[in-house]
């Protein structure tokens, strides 16, 4: 089961100035083949076929317990997507006008942003294509779906490198520089895990990190809080053994790696406002706040 905490990881900026083609680059970050969305079925089926579980309680609750935080991560590129797109279409437009709203949404690279959602984040890549079951790799073989798990932690940071190149934009800096230090421990987690199985040295496989955090000035918040020396337990009493594998010193820093029991505190919310250019047919901008309101009084 899942118990669900209505808040983001973290607190992203309120959306100012939209950008709807770093968006779009975005997208990779969440419904790519490297993205959120992978990590976050890839760990959950892994820990669903899961046999023997009593046997490598460890590594079963690892897998498990990472796929909870790779929830929020989804959460947290979707709420950017959206915070970007917010303004997008005309602002000064109402419903109701026809042949006004967005007239220059066709210029954007992914117009399924405009046609097919409102203005909001898609289950699809930087392309537009959508995520597949395919992306998720589920051997059986617990060694070789931690590789792939540390294989594709590896891939998604050397693309979220790449979108942090590709736009200054505030919200999507925001979110990448907490990404970059938790996808590391995720990184450090599944090379620890392999360490403990098999004995060898995984992070001498890759240049790891050759781009270190301390290159992204967005990381350092969360570096100095130890953010990327913490594994958070995400259950109120389970996965209780990951500490048997998140332990020892951090390959960067040398400092003791540690265990936090629950979920980061977390942040509110920003508020996207109703965008006016995809109400078809839709309500009238206030309307349904009002409707709201007489069922909470009602209430
Ligand atoms: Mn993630
Ligand atoms: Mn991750």
């Amino acid at each position: 089961m899942i118990l669900k905490i209505d808040r983001l990881a973290i607190e992203l900026p309120m959306p100012e100035d939209p950008d709807p083609d770093a968006a779009a680059a975005v997208q990779e970050l969440l419904g790519g083949r490297f993205g959120e969305m992978s990590t976050v079925m890839n760990y959950t089926f892994q820990s669903f076929n899961f046999r023997g579980r009593k046997d490598a309680k460890p590594y079963y609750d690892l897998i498990s317990n990472i796929s909870a935080e790779e929830y929020g991560h989804v959460e947290l590129v979707a709420a950017t997507i959206n915070g970007m797109l917010t303004g997008a279409s005309d602002p000064s437009q109402v419903n109701g006008e026809v042949g006004v709203t967005l007239p220059g949404a066709k210029e954007n690279r992914l117009s399924h942003h405009f046609i097919v959602s409102g203005q909001g984040a898609l289950v699809a890549n930087s392309l537009g294509q959508p995520w597949q079951g395919d992306y998720v790799f589920n051997s059986g073989d617990l060694a070789l779906d931690l590789l792939h798990d540390f294989f594709l932690e590896s891939g998604a940071r050397a693309q979220k490198i790449r979108v942090y190149e590709m736009t200054d934009h505030p919200i999507a800096r925001q979110m990448l520089g907490y990404l970059l230090v938790r996808g590391g421990v995720h990184q450090v987690a599944y090379a620890k895990a392999l360490e403990e199985l098999t004995g060898a040295t995984v992070t001498k496989l890759l240049n790891m990190p050759n781009v270190p955090n301390s290159k992204f000035p967005e990381t350092r918040q969360w570096e100095e809080r130890g953010l990327h020396r913490i594994l958070y337990r995400f259950s109120p009493d389970d996965y209780r053994e990951i500490d048997k594998i998140w332990k020892g010193e951090h390959p960067q820093d040398g400092e003791e790696v540690e265990v936090v029991d629950g979920p980061p505190e977390g942040a509110p919310r920003p508020d996207t406002p109703a965008q006016p250019g995809i109400g078809v047919p839709g309500y009238e901008l206030g309307e349904l706040s009002d409707i709201a309101q007489r069922m909470m009084q009602r209430a």
